[in-house]
């Protein structure tokens, strides 16, 4: 990657994570191609950006004139080949499934040059495995931002067992100019974030499945108890019930612990789609 110019970064996935990341790196001058599958969901992301920055203006910690400018360097795109042929790094942030990742990663591989870097923003799935699947597993990486994208400061850059020190430096030098804290991370399940807070969620829940307490009675204790800024079971419906399922499953299945079980209770939710905020009912009403 050239230090002169710019790098040309491609975003996979156009989702709650994908736009925002998208919106970090063309706040910070870089051009970006936004890919998804179709033009409904990139249309609903360039909006939710267009949205975001009203807010950042707002704020006042963005001008008006500097809207259009952001939105002028994220270009849509519905063609993954052409969307990776320039890229210097792709960041992938398409579903949490592992089949749907190591294919776009065989496709990444392909479609672009032998130089770019290969990231994927995963919140729990091996970056050494998804490396596998491609030629170049020097060159691939988490960057696993924390949602909003363009709030939160934190990037865990994962290490595969094979990325290199320059691949790691130059992503961790990106994360940077992005006005980011980059933490370096070793290849584990659930990384450092998600195996230390996914455990106190379901915590929390055998906690409401046992009758210990109420949903509300655990979220005042640690909110007022340990300053946490939200309650284990209101954050637990803000990140979805599914997702912190897949999350512990993926825990316990790699560490081969039970202590990482998931709660009986979240799974009968998510059976019964009660996934949180996003379907209106969780551990709380949303209307
Ligand atoms: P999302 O469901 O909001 O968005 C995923 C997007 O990927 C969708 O728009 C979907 O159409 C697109 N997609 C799926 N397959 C694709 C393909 N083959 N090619 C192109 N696009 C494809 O999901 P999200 O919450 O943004 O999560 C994305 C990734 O980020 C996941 O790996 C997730 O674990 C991780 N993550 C999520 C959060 C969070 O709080 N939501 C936080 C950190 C990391």
């Amino acid at each position: 990657m050239s230090s002169e110019r710019k790098a040309n970064i491609t975003v996979v996935g156009s989702g709650t994570m994908g736009n925002g990341i998208a919106h970090v790196f063309a706040q910070h001058g870089f051009t970006v191609l936004l890919n998804d599958l179709q033009q409904s969901f990139l249309d609903r992301a360039l909006l939710t950006i267009g949205s975001n920055l009203d807010r950042q203006i707002k704020k006042g910690s963005l001008q008006e004139a500097q809207k259009n400018e952001i939105l002028a360097r994220i270009r849509p795109s519905l063609d993954l080949e052409e969307a990776c042929k320039e890229a210097d790094l792709i960041i992938e942030a398409a579903t949490e499934n592992d089949a749907i990742k190591k294919d776009l990663f065989r496709k990444f591989d392909q479609f672009s040059r032998p130089s770019t870097l290969l990231a994927s923003n995963t919140s729990s799935i091996s970056i050494t495995e998804i490396a596998a699947v491609t030629g170049r597993p020097d060159k691939v990486i988490g960057m696993h931002f924390m949602n909003p994208v363009p709030v939160m400061k934190l990037v865990e850059i994962i290490r595969g067992l094979a990325t290199s020190d320059q691949t790691f430096q130059t992503v961790k030098s990106l994360s940077e100019e992005l006005e980011k804290t980059p933490v370096e991370v070793n290849d584990y399940p659930g990384f450092i974030s998600n195996r230390i807070l996914l455990p106190m969620l379901n915590e929390a829940m055998f906690c409401v499945m046992e009758g210990v307490a109420t949903p509300e009675a655990i979220d005042t204790v640690m909110k007022l108890g340990m300053n946490h800024p939200m309650g284990p079971l209101q954050l637990a419906d803000f990140i979805g019930l599914d997702v912190c399922l897949s999350i512990m499953e993926v825990l316990q299945k790699g560490l081969g612990d039970d202590k990482y079980r998931p709660c009986p209770l979240l799974k009968k939710m998510v059976a019964a789609g009660h996934l949180g905020k996003k379907t209106g009912r969780g551990f709380y009403s949303y209307t």
